[in-house]
């Protein structure tokens, strides 16, 4: 068994070792066959500003909707790397499909990891991955922006049935999802921070349009505005407290998997950066044109992103189990920063590779054209803004100390 083959969690009471140890081969395949459906589409869906459907169906029929969950709940048990390596690949292809991919898998590992006991969470688990459910993500409330440890909405109880009414200014694809991960405050006397999480789905809330996605990129999201409204029971409400679901997975998962899709669009850059260099040497008989630098400079940054995303993936799978290291203001801050850092080496990396282009990247048409990756890329540093979470964790940064070694 290749120590690779190890799954990064603590196998089920229940689980043989069959199902502990994965098959991880087929990932990439899989992956690549949804990034060929979601290239095919790329440039109609940033046109139309339309949800991805052929890629999201493909995703579908390489049962990668699901491929997160547990073995024993029908899934794959894929681990967080393999999720990030898909993001990456796809976001090679489709920053919206990729985009669309890495929030479906946070609100997934969200339901498997504090799911798991709970009867009505496992039983969507078995869902997710028999029927290809699709899950949305509902933070964005009013005007309170990238602001998620603070609700307004609020769980209405009665009885065994609850209600709840929420201003969503931003679910992507949220009239395409099978289902929402949302989240809202305990109860009506609850303090704004004291939130839970609920799983809903389709057959149980109503969106009624408020907001249009005209975007400048990532318009395949489809993150239009809604109001929500929603019916059901309590046992839909996460058996943990948002608190420790925020700290534990959504962070953690949302910054890999949106840092590997932003990754994958710098990718994508590169490739058509170094495409152009390529051609304009071999015109100049072999003379390297005067953007070259530019494109070493996309390569370099493009080295520095994927360096960070893997040190990151690696720390949290090391620490996946170990609730205090989670929570820890290392970790958090590290993974806070990841966001923050490969949001902005993604952007650089696309700005680079449209200098090493010049006018043929500028340009709409043609091969070397990037302004589709620009555009889509520029939403990384205020998805869930930068100046926000770095004034966040501007406290616990002057508390931890500075590393001794380069190790620490
Ligand atoms: C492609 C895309 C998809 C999305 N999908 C979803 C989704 O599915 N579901 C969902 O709920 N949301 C979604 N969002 C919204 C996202 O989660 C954030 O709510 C949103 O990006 C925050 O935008 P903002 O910068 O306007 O808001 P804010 O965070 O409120 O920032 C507004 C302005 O205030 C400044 N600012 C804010 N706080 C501070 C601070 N403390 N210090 C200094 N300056 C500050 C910022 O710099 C910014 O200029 C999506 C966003 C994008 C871009």
């Amino acid at each position: 068994m290749n120590v690779q083959e190890v799954r990064f969690r603590k196998p089920a009471a229940d689980e043989t070792s069959e199902q502990f140890f994965l098959d991880r081969s087929s990932f990439p395949q899989r992956a690549t066959i949804v990034a060929t459906a979601a290239a095919a589409e790329a440039e109609d869906v940033d046109r139309q500003g339309r949800f991805p459907q052929k890629a999201i169906d493909a995703a579908r029929a390489q049962k990668l909707l699901g491929v997160q969950i547990p073995q024993s709940f029908g899934g794959d048990g894929a681990p967080i790397s393999d999720i990030a390596e898909m993001c990456y690949t796809l976001g090679r292809a489709c920053a919206s499909t990729a985009m669309i991919f890495a929030m479906h898998q946070t609100k997934v590992a969200c339901l498997v990891r504090h799911g798991a006991g709970s009867k009505w969470h496992e039983a969507l688990m078995r869902r997710v991955a028999a029927e290809q459910l699709l899950l949305a993500s509902s933070t964005t409330e009013g005007q309170n922006g990238g602001n998620i440890r603070f609700s307004t909405a609020a769980v209405e109880r009665t009885d065994a049935e609850i209600s709840l009414v929420r201003n969503a200014t931003v679910i992507s694809y949220g009239a395409q999802a099978d289902g929402i991960v949302t989240i809202a405050r305990r109860a009506n006397d609850a303090a704004g921070s004291d939130q839970v999480l609920l799983a809903i789905t389709k057959d149980d809330y109503t969106l009624e349009p408020s907001l249009e996605w005209e975007t400048l990129g990532m318009r395949g999201t489809c993150s239009a505005g809604f109001e929500l409204k929603f019916k059901g029971t309590a046992d839909q409400i996460f058996p943990e407290g948002y608190d420790k679901i925020h700290a534990q997975t959504m962070t953690p998962v949302a910054h890999l998997c949106w840092s590997s899709a932003w990754a994958g669009i710098a990718a994508a850059a590169v490739d058509r950066a170094q495409a152009f260099i390529r051609k304009a040497a071999r015109g100049a008989g072999g003379q390297m044109p005067p953007g070259a630098a530019h494109f070493t400079a996309a390569k370099m940054t493009l080295t520095k992103l994927r360096a960070i995303i893997t040190a990151s993936l690696d720390t949290y799978a090391v620490h996946e189990h170990d609730e205090r290291a989670l929570s820890s203001l290392d970790f958090q801050s590290q993974i806070n920063l990841l966001k923050v850092e490969a949001s902005e080496l993604a952007v650089e990396t696309v700005m680079s590779a449209m200098r090493a282009c010049g006018l043929s990247g500028y340009r709409n048409d043609g091969d070397f054209s990037l302004g589709r990756h620009l555009r889509d890329v520029l939403s990384a540093p205020i998805m869930i803004n930068n100046d926000r979470i770095l004034a966040n964790i501007a406290t616990a940064s002057l508390m931890s100390g500075v590393p001794a070694s380069l190790r620490d």
